[in-house]
C-alpha cells in the first residue's frame, strides 16, 4: 500500500506550485467584452482573473458569463460586445488566498474550485494555484 507521510505533504509550499502572475492570462478593468472573449478564446482557459492596472484583483470572467450577457430573446447580440465593460458582468465572488497560506489549508477550496487566486501581503495579485498542479505533485508520491 502507498501512503503519503504528513510531513512530506506539509513540506510542499504554494510558492513552488503556483503559476506566477506574469504567466497568468488576464483582462483589465475597463476592457470590453470583445477583448475579453479574444483573450479567453486564444488562451483556451475557461475562466481568467480581472485585474486593475496596479494588479489588484477585482473578479473572474468566463465565456459563459459573456455569452449570457449578450443573449437576446431571439439571437446572440454580438454587436454589444464592444460596448460592455468586463467589470459590469464579472463574478466578484473569487476563491482567493494569501500566497503564504499553508497548502493544507487550501485543499478544501481547491476541491470546489479549479484554481485559487493568490495575493501577497499588500493584496496585490501574485498568481494562481490550480487543482491540477497540486494533484500532479501529490501523484509523484504515488509513483513507485
Ligand atoms: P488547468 O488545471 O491547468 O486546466 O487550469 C484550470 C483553470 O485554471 C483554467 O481553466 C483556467 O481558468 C485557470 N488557469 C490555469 N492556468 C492559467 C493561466 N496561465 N492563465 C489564466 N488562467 C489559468
Amino acid at each position: 500500500m502507498t501512503s503519503i507521510h504528513n510531513g512530506e505533504f506539509l513540506d510542499i509550499t504554494v510558492k513552488e506550485l503556483m503559476i506566477p502572475s506574469e504567466r497568468v492570462a488576464h483582462v483589465q478593468v475597463g476592457n470590453n467584452l470583445e477583448h475579453a472573449l479574444l483573450v479567453l478564446t486564444k488562451s483556451g482557459y475557461s475562466s481568467i482573473p480581472v485585474l486593475d492596472p496596479s494588479y489588484k484583483l477585482h473578479g473572474l470572467l468566463s465565456t459563459p458569463i459573456i455569452m449570457e450577457s449578450i443573449l437576446g430573446l431571439e439571437r446572440i447580440e454580438f454587436e454589444k460586445l464592444d460596448s460592455i465593460k468586463v467589470e459590469t458582468i464579472m463574478n466578484t465572488i473569487v476563491p482567493r488566498a494569501n500566497t503564504n497560506t499553508a497548502l493544507k489549508d487550501m485543499m478544501e477550496m481547491l476541491t470546489d474550485n479549479p484554481f485559487i487566486c493568490l495575493e501577497d501581503d499588500e493584496g496585490f495579485f501574485d498568481g494562481i494555484l490550480t487543482r491540477r498542479s497540486v494533484l500532479k505533485r501529490l501523484n509523484t508520491f504515488l509513483e513507485i
